[in-house]
This record gives C-alpha cells, sequence and structure tokens, in this order.
C-alpha cells in the first residue's frame, strides 16, 4: 500500500482529514449496521440533543506501525469498555464493544496510507465518539444517537525529547463528588478550557487538580493521569472516583508489577506529600508519559530531584518499557495489541 505524502516528523497536532470514516445511527431502539463513509461533514438539525445539552462522549487511542511493519492498535477492548460506562452515565444507548473494536480496526484499514511508518515518531489518531442527534428542546436523553469514528495522522508529540513540564496547582475544579469525572464526555473539557487557558497565560504548561470535596487530595490534570515515584522507587498513583481511568496509566502500573518488579501503589496521594516524591509524570494516550519537572503551589516552587532537563530514571524506565511493548520491541501482556494488517 502506498502511504500518503506526508512530511510525517514534522506533523503536528491537529485534524488532517483522511480518506474514511465510521457511521452508525442509533434509531427506534436499535443501532444500524454501520458503514465506511467519504462525507466528512455531519448535517444534523438545529436542535439537536448534542448541540443543546452536550450529550456526547469520546475515546481517543492511536494506530501505529510496530518495527516488524505491522499496524497495530493499543488495547481497544478498553477504549470499548471505557465508552460503554461514559454512555451509561449520560443516559446514551451503549454501542456493543465488539462492534466498537470492528469499527476501529475498519476505519483504520481504510485510511492505511495514512499510518505513519515505523521511526517517524507519528501516529494515527483514533477518535471514536457518540451524541445525540435528533432535536432536543425539553431537558431530557435524545432517542437518536450516532457513532463515529475517524482518523487523523499526528506528530510525535515531543520533538526533540521529552522535558519536563511545569505545572500549576488549579484554583477551578474539574470534577464533583458523584459528578461525572470518571467518564469521556466532551463536557468535562467544555469546562476545563478556562482553566487550562488561565493556566497558559500564567506560563504553567498544565494544572493540577485537586479533589474538590476537601481540596487536599490530588486528582489528575485536564486529560492526564498522575505517576509519582517515591524516592525508595514505588510507583505510586492517586485512587480516586472523580478521575478517568488512563488506560496509558493502568498499562504502567502493570508493567511497573510485572516487566519492572517494582512496588505499585493505588491511593489517596495527598498534596502534602507531593513534596515527598522524586519524580512524576502525566500520563495519556497522547504522550504516553510527559515528565513534570516541577509544581507550582501559588507561587510556592515544588521542584522533583529529577530536575528540569530530562525525565527521572524510573519514570524514563517506565516510559521504555510501555513504549517497547507497544512497537513491538518488548513481548506484549496476552492481548494488548490488536493487529490490524
Ligand atoms: C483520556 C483522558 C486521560 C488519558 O487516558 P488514556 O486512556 O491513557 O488516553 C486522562 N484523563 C482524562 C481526563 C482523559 O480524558
Amino acid at each position: 500500500m502506498e502511504k500518503k505524502n506526508i512530511d510525517w516528523e514534522n506533523l503536528g497536532f491537529g485534524y488532517i482529514q483522511t480518506d474514511k470514516r465510521y457511521v452508525s445511527n442509533f434509531k427506534d431502539g436499535k443501532w444500524d449496521d454501520g458503514a465506511l463513509i467519504d462525507d466528512a461533514n455531519i448535517t444534523m438539525n438545529e436542535c439537536a440533543g448534542v448541540l443543546q445539552y452536550a450529550q456526547t462522549v469520546f475515546e481517543g487511542m492511536k494506530a501505529y506501525t510496530t518495527e516488524d511493519g505491522r499496524i497495530v492498535t493499543f488495547r481497544p477492548d478498553l477504549n470499548a469498555a471505557r465508552m460503554v460506562d461514559s454512555a451509561k452515565r449520560l443516559e446514551m444507548p451503549v454501542f456493543p464493544e465488539d462492534r466498537f473494536v470492528d469499527a476501529v480496526v475498519q476505519t483504520v484499514k481504510a485510511n492505511a496510507a495514512y499510518v505513519p511508518p515505523y521511526g517517524s515518531g507519528a501516529t494515527l489518531y483514533i477518535r471514536p465518539y457518540m451524541f445525540g442527534i435528533n432535536p432536543v428542546i425539553g431537558v431530557k436523553p435524545a432517542d437518536e444517537y450516532q457513532f463515529r469514528v475517524f482518523t487523523t495522522p499526528v506528530g510525535p508529540y515531543f520533538k526533540g525529547g521529552a522535558k519536563p513540564i511545569t505545572i500549576c496547582v488549579s484554583d477551578f475544579d474539574r470534577a464533583a463528588p458523584h459528578g461525572t469525572g470518571h467518564i469521556k464526555a466532551g463536557l468535562n473539557y467544555a469546562m476545563s478550557l478556562h482553566a487550562i487557558v488561565t493556566a497558559h497565560a500564567n506560563g504553567f504548561d498544565e494544572n493540577m487538580y485537586l479533589d474538590s470535596a476537601t481540596r487536599t487530595k490530588v486528582e489528575e490534570t485536564g486529560g492526564a493521569n498522575f505517576i509519582f515515584i517515591t524516592k525508595d522507587n514505588k510507583v505510586v498513583t492517586p485512587h480516586s472516583n472523580t478521575i478517568l481511568p488512563s488506560i496509558t496509566r493502568r498499562s504502567i502500573m502493570y508493567v511497573a508489577e510485572h516487566y519492572l518488579g517494582l512496588e505499585v501503589e493505588e491511593r489517596d496521594v495527598y498534596f502534602d506529600e507531593v513534596k515527598d516524591f522524586a519524580e512524576c509524570g502525566l500520563c495519556g494516550t497522547a504522550a504516553v508519559i510527559s515528565p513534570v519537572g516541577k509544581v507550582v503551589d501559588h507561587g510556592k516552587e515544588i521542584c522533583f530531584p529529577s530536575g528540569m532537563e530530562k525525565m527521572g530514571p524510573i519514570t524514563q524506565k517506565l516510559y521504555d518499557t510501555l513504549t517497547g511493548i507497544q512497537m513491538g520491541h518488548i513481548e506484549a501482556p496476552e492481548g494488548w495489541l490488536k493487529v490490524i494488517e
């Protein structure tokens, strides 16, 4: 298959239209068969549920080329399951998990010419999502929904190596107790925009959100979970019902324990103990792990011993092992890589 003529090394993280997308419609209580289509635009009523009351959920994953030339995705079954949880919380119909994975495979296959070559650092980002599409004016769930999957090639997250970032403790809350912090819904992002624009304006790369009930515990950033490394090399991640269960973070905890023999803990992490950790990282599909060098709490700086030049040594090991598994250099646990072709 002939690849598209794209400057893979210099791709940014933006939308580039690809050839095909998958669409399935839910009407009269059931999903239709679904199909790949050419049209990248959606026509819907001015009163569509998604436009009025933000009834929409999404997923984010990537396809990439392994060293031996296979196109794969990473643990798509977990994205499928997470979308079920998201949909249920917003009173949306569930898109069957096997059909989700099949839709992702079909869409990537149809856009294989856009999957960046091995070694470029670029990937094909995959965006499955679902939204209420029929007119809704009284507040209630829509009756009709659309499920779609599109892909877009994106560049390496870190050009020229991962430099540690500086984050600030946010004055805004991301998620309420018993709210929607644990699901992947656009509404969580809409309300985080003001917080991230404010953080950027103040010279920070990201926000650290604390639990909104007590403001004593570390939750996550707008789009990535935290891991911390203790001075005696334990991997610690916050346990909370109001953070989004990152697939990258869950995979890193597994790798830490089963590949690197490290002790792992998922527990409450109090902000007061952040100053005692040796390393800190943010976990998500886009970057796998972004190292954090500094946390600033209203002018008070916490500088991790790993510094501002490079990832901490344990974070680096976790990063190398997980990306090694993803790229096929290191044997993956059963079922982690879904080979597309
Ligand atoms: C998507 C997302 C993450 C990262 O999850 P991955 O499955 O690792 O990509 C973390 N936090 C939030 C709020 C997210 O939306």
